[in-house]
């Protein structure tokens, strides 16, 4: 069985290893509820939650969006007051420069997923909480298998610590190869961090140019 395989057999039988702390156990004992057979199922589950406080300051969940079948899945940190407006991830600034990311890549944004490590906006754009994320993990997880991508991009420290279970900061797990739910996972800087800091760009596109190697050289498998 490859460990893509694997992985998803595991999660349809409610293991989950996402690599959260112990007090996010109340996740993963709720996996149950979000073993959804499709994306639309699980969206519509995810519409409806209450797991965390996050959703009390909530207009809409963000659940996620783009191809059930892509290649590649990029996961941000949570939405910001467009996506909270309007209910789609990266809509705002930052997200337009992911689309020029994703575009530069070769791809149509339809052709990628994008989704969050929190499906709701955290007040004042902060990071999201440690026990908020691990209460959306469940249904990030079973996002990331029912897309069962070639390559995971996580955009920045939030996402990079919830998808490696590394606490150090994103200058030295950018360009790295990790591996999430037997998945290749790169983390990058976030497209935020980008729009303040443009001369990160060529690190970025360094490591994009990595993602792209890699989905070359495994095309036929
Ligand atoms: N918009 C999102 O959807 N996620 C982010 O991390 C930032 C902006």
């Amino acid at each position: 069985m490859r460990p893509r395989d694997l992985s998803r057999y595991l999660s349809d039988l409610g293991w989950s290893r996402s690599p959260v702390p112990p007090e996010a156990a109340v996740a993963v004992e709720e996996t149950q509820d979000v073993a959804a057979g499709t994306l639309e199922d699980l969206s519509r589950t995810a519409a409806a939650c209450t797991r965390c406080r996050l959703s009390e300051g909530r207009k809409k969940v963000v659940f996620g969006e783009g191809h059930a079948r892509a290649q590649v899945v990029f996961v941000g940190e949570g939405p910001g007051a467009e996506e909270d407006r309007t209910g789609r991830p990266f809509v705002g600034q930052a997200g337009r420069l992911l689309d020029q990311i994703i575009f530069a890549m070769g791809f149509e944004r339809s052709e990628v997923y994008i989704a969050n490590v929190v499906k709701c906006r955290p007040p004042g754009n902060r990071d999201p909480q440690e026990d908020e994320a691990a209460a959306c993990s469940a249904f990030l997880d079973r996002q990331i298998d029912l897309i069962a991508p070639r390559v995971i991009i996580a955009l920045g420290r939030p996402a990079a610590r919830r998808l490696t279970g590394s606490t150090k900061p994103i200058g030295a797990l950018r360009g790295r190869w990790a591996s999430y739910r037997g998945i290749p996972l790169l983390p990058v800087f976030h497209p935020a961090y980008l729009l303040r800091t443009p001369k990160a760009k060529r690190e970025v596109w360094d490591d994009l140019k990595l993602v792209m190697r890699r989905l070359e050289s495994t095309a036929s498998e």
